[in-house]
């Protein structure tokens, strides 16, 4: 092995029933917002995986059957056999590199909508769904449950045909229907699949043993189970009923992969849960119980951790989803003792918003995850410089930082000028508010890089004038210049500046960012824009002491982090952290002495006193320099404006957009093409 040996144990196979994989690297199943929609991506982005090292590559849920039908969501589908062209795409891929393939059946019972089968919902009894769509679930009767089993048969019979190594039976994350047979909250049946707990474990048992008898003999059999539901005595407790299920069925799978639930507490975001490798102390007893081997996950970035979680018998296997999307190279980073070019995950959850978009999975740190197939992005190799020439960056944020690394890596000769006395631009300052910290991961995986290069001159302190870039003599430009936050009020609900009494002092995320703070006494932060960042905002001045009104035009706060998992946590966080909150009303004008709002349902008015005024609403591109630049006729080869400069958004926006440049620069990789589509009807 070229990297050292204390990650050696990582590298060992571990026999999973019939099959064995080459080391300990498992990529459990995650979303992507590929699936059946865009086989040849998802097909392209596991290979990707397996290319980077990971033993085993999963899909994400799989539905069984037509009344698990997950529209619009576009998860994987193996309803009946025309699903094994497309399956079979993604097993050869992750064959091709000497990985297992994994598949996760599921069927989701009363989660399902069913929106494009209109099946019957089916569930453990009568339910309402989810979500806020008036359709109920019936009890499944015996029958029903007669036909899942045999669904579920059929669907593992195909997954052989396709290729799969492993095939999965699921109860976790609160969507599954064998999960919901278990639970005691949920499961109120009077017959032999309800009461006791080896009664709710009936279907559980039957299905891991009508699996096993129809390929077990060559396809090993994984359990994916979640210990604990984190809602105390009303669910699913890990030392309870979750390790009595663990006993009961200790031998019957060949492989427990162990989990929290429901989804938002197993991808919990690093702005809730800090700690790498939380869901440990879970998930740490059921090596205790069972001699098959365990797989667990928790954002386990860190190759000490994971030697350490094996040394200590707590798991066989190291288990990722994001992890894996930031980094899909991790494994061989850690072969070949590259431990300092991981990118780690930083734990936002824009990947997983994609599953709820239902477009193709991005990662802010890894610009190239879902691009493998439409774009050949590959997140370690990058087309060479056809000609070395010097190029200039202007600007050391996210955008700046991501193109200058990429372009250091085609062979150019970079300059990269940023005005402030630190690199980091806007993911620096972000990741200083409370509960962002491990944001700051974008700036150090792209400055170390950066420093390690002898083809790179990093400036700071250095404010471009368009003189002082004319006087560089460097003809191709890229501006990452930023863009700054409103401090009118112009936003989603004012198209005009909003009537403001200058008596009343207004601030802006930048100046919070830049440590400029409101005097002690109530600040009114006006959510127009509906991202992260306001709630960040309430919460990191209301835990520093300061009083906080939070008025928001949306019907809750930070909606937009409902598609993070996040939202439920920060709406607690406020209130918790004493803040004020005030749905459904958008700032109308200030005096000095408050603000008056407008309900944006009635228009009623109500006025509200606090000292000062921070608005979230827009921002505002910085490009003055470009428009400059652009005057002086004949200087410059190019001139591209990137991230948020280009057009204000998250962070992983800028991280790409920066990354698209530098590709696309001279023709690199694929040079102004758009991308390839996968098209309904023949070839894409
Ligand atoms: P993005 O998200 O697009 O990377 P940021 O706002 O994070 O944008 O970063 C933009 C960076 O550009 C900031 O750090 C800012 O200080 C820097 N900047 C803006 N104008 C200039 C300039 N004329 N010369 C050098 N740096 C600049
Ligand atoms: Fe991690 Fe964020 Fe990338 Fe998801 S998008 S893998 S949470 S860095």
């Amino acid at each position: 092995m070229p990297g050292n040996d204390r990650y050696a144990i990582l590298f060992e196979p571990v026999q999973i029933g019939p099959v064995t994989a080459k080391n300990r690297f498992y990529q459990v199943p995650h979303c992507n917002g590929l699936g059946h929609l865009r086989p040849r991506a998802e097909a392209a982005m596991r290979g990707m995986k397996a290319a980077g090292g990971w033993a085993v590559v999963s899909t994400q849920e799989t539905e069984i059957h037509p009344s698990s039908d997950l529209s619009p969501y576009p998860e994987q589908r193996i309803w009946d056999a025309s699903d094994i062209p497309a399956l079979r795409r993604m097993t050869e891929a992750v064959h091709e590199h000497g990985a297992l393939a994994a598949i996760q059946l599921v069927h989701n019972g009363h989660h399902a909508r069913n929106h494009l089968s209109r099946a019957p919902i089916l569930g453990v009894r009568d339910m309402i769904g989810v979500a806020s769509y008036p359709r109920q679930a019936r009890a499944m009767d015996k029958a029903d449950i007669r036909a899942f089993r045999g669904w579920h048969r059929a669907a593992a019979l195909r997954a052989r045909e396709a290729g799969f190594d492993i095939v999965y039976a699921y109860a976790a994350h609160n969507m599954t229907i064998l999960q919901h047979f278990l639970s005691a909250r949920m499961n109120d049946r009077t017959d032999e699949y309800g009461g006791s707990l080896e009664n709710r474990a009936r279907l559980l048992r039957e299905v891991l043993e009508e699996t096993r008898e129809a390929v077990g003999d060559t396809c090993a059999v994984a359990l994916r189970f979640a210990v604990d539901e984190m809602m105390g005595a009303d669910g699913m407790q890990a030392h309870e009923e979750g390790r009595a299920v663990v006993e009961m069925l200790a031998g019957l799978p060949d492989l427990w992969d162990v989990n929290v639930s429901g989804w938002e507490n197993d991808s919990v975001t690093s702005r809730f849960e800090p700690q790498d490798g939380y869901q440990i102390p879970y998930i740490e007893f059921v090596k205790q119980v069972t001699t098959r081997p365990v797989v667990a996950t928790g954002r386990l970035n860190s190759p000490d951790l994971m030697v350490s979680l094996v040394r200590r018998g707590i798991v066989d296997f190291i288990g990722a989803a994001r992890p894996s999307i930031a980094d899909p190279f991790l494994p061989e980073k850690i072969r070949t003792g590259r431990i300092d070019e991981i990118r780690e995950c930083i734990g936002c959850n824009v990947c997983v918003s994609c599953d709820s978009l239902t477009v193709p999975i991005r990662c802010t740190q890894n610009p190239t995850m879902g691009e493998e197939w439409r774009r050949g992005w590959h997140p370690e190799r990058i087309a060479p410089a056809d000609e070395p020439r010097a190029v200039l960056v202007i600007g050391g944020g996210p955008a700046g930082l991501e193109c200058a690394m990429q372009l250091a890596r085609r062979g150019y000769e970079v300059t990269l000028a940023e005005a402030e006395s630190e690199l980091g631009g806007r993911a620096l300052k972000e990741s200083r508010l409370h509960g962002l910290a491990a944001w700051r991961r974008v700036v150090d995986h792209r400055l170390f890089d950066l420093r390690q290069r002898a083809n790179v001159r990093l400036f700071t302190d250095s404010r471009l004038t368009a003189a002082d870039v004319a006087e560089t003599g460097i003809a191709d430009v890229f501006l990452a210049t930023g863009a700054a936050w409103r401090r009118d009020g112009r936003g989603r609900s004012a198209m005009t500046p909003l009537d403001l009494d200058p008596a009343l002092p207004v601030f802006t995320p930048d100046d919070v960012l830049d440590g400029r703070l409101p005097a002690p006494g109530p600040v009114m932060i006006f959510d127009d824009e509906l991202g992260y960042l306001g709630g960040v905002l309430a919460e990191h001045l209301a835990v520093a002491g300061q009083r906080v009104i939070f008025v928001t035009s949306a019907a809750m706060v930070s909606p937009y982090t409902e598609l993070t998992l996040e939202q439920s946590r920060v709406q607690r966080a406020l209130i918790e952290a004493g803040v004020e909150i005030v749905t459904g009303h958008r700032l109308v004008s200030t005096s000095g002495q408050g603000a008056l709002l407008h309900c944006v349902h009635s228009g009623r008015e109500r006025h509200m006193a606090c000292g000062a005024v921070l608005m979230v609403t827009e921002r505002l591109r910085d490009v003055t320099l470009h428009e400059e630049l652009q005057t002086m006729a004949g200087r410059f080869r190019t001139l591209t404006l990137i991230g948020d400069a280009a057009a204000p958004g998250l962070i992983a926006d800028a991280v790409w957009d920066g990354h698209r440049a530098a590709r696309e620069f001279d023709a690199g990789d694929g040079g102004g093409s758009f991308f390839r589509r996968e098209l309904v009807l023949g070839e894409g």
